[in-house]
């Protein structure tokens, strides 16, 4: 099964590029705030980034993987983690799902990036 993780990869290939992740952690896709709403090169950042699971943070660039874990397994970590992070936990199937769903529309190794709600390609 291939899944997003966080990854350092092609950072800095945009000029507003961050990352404040754990590489290989579990990233998740949250809605954008109103002020990134229509913009993914806007100031807040959040309509280019990914959450990752377990630092809470943010990165511009996530990597296709391919794991062991099983969906359940996904699930459950992701469980943990919004309600580490006050969301409610009955998103994890949800957002392990969006994750899953972009992830499988790439080759393991492709660093993918954000614009909004479409997600693409990036040259390494
Ligand atoms: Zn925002």
């Amino acid at each position: 099964m291939k899944i997003l993780v966080a990854t350092e990869l092609t950072q800095g290939t945009r000029s507003n590029d961050y990352n404040y992740c754990v590489p290989g952690e579990l990233v998740w896709v949250q809605e954008p705030c109103d002020r990134d709403r229509r913009n993914p090169d806007g100031g807040c950042g959040c309509g280019r980034g990914f959450a990752g699971v377990a630092s809470h943070r943010a990165t511009t660039t996530a990597e296709v993987v391919e794991v062991g874990f099983s969906r359940d397994e996904l699930i459950i970590a992701m469980r943990t983690s919004l309600a580490d992070g006050g969301w409610p936990q009955d998103w994890a199937s949800d957002v392990v799902d969006d994750n899953l769903t972009i992830a499988s529309a790439f080759p393991a190794g492709t660093v993918i990036e954000r614009r909004l709600e479409e997600f693409q390609a990036r040259t390494a």
